[in-house]
């Protein structure tokens, strides 16, 4: 399926589009799609008031591309809680549907949805729900294969991809434990993790995408 502009508000608002320039390269990678394509759909959004471009240097979202972006990701994360509190959804299985409730969502439903889960902050899979004004904390974190062996730190998100959330639930991990990795093997090896106390194995690529609070160094 080819990314639609909706995605496209999406995308440039994770990387960061609401304080500053994201490149066209950032959004070609995050989408997966070919550099050209995105210069295209770039061009269309600015003729329709969504973004500021600036060639060679980026695009951020105008307040209508904010507020549509903002929508989106609010009512993702919703649908994700929900479908996981109530319907029994796995993590996988939560964000990929939610992928295509956020495009058919009106704010009204957002609203009520966020009010009958009482207005959770995080996603099942630890990523901020924005308020309806799209402003985000940004906790410090680091991801997990940078953790000295023997420190101490809390599981606080992972990346939001199909493989991934299926290998990493299904190893058990889980956001907010408490973690420590007990062995690194060499060469990049599997890392064994004590989390809450129970021996648990990662490889050491699926540790780069899952965040920790950061420590201090
Ligand atoms: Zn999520």
């Amino acid at each position: 399926m080819t990314p639609n502009k909706e995605d496209y508000l999406k995308t440039i608002y994770k990387l960061g589009g609401m304080e500053e320039l994201v490149n066209n390269k950032q959004i070609a990678e995050a989408l997966q799609i070919a550099p050209a394509s995105v210069t295209e759909m770039l061009g269309k959004l600015k003729r329709e008031g969504l973004i500021h471009y600036e060639p060679y240097k980026g695009s951020c979202l105008t307040a209508e591309g904010m507020s549509a972006a903002i929508s989106l990701v609010r009512g993702h994360r919703l649908w994700e809680v929900f479908l996981m509190r109530h319907l029994g959804y796995s993590w996988s299985e939560a964000h990929e549907d939610a992928e295509l409730l956020e495009h058919i969502t009106p704010s009204r439903l957002t609203s009520r949805l966020d009010n009958f889960l009482n207005y959770p902050a995080y996603c099942p899979h630890g990523s901020e729900i924005p308020h309806s004004d799209g402003q985000i904390h940004h906790h410090p974190l680091q991801t997990l294969n940078l953790l000295p062996v023997g420190t101490v730190s809390h599981i606080r998100r992972v990346t939001e991809e199909k493989e991934l959330l299926d290998y990493l639930q299904e190893a058990g991990i889980t956001i907010g434990s408490s973690v420590r990795i007990v062995e690194a093997a060499a060469y990049e090896g599997p890392l064994t993790l004590d989390l809450d106390g129970k021996r648990v194995q990662v490889s050491y690529k699926a540790a780069c995408q899952i965040y920790i609070d950061r420590t201090e160094d």
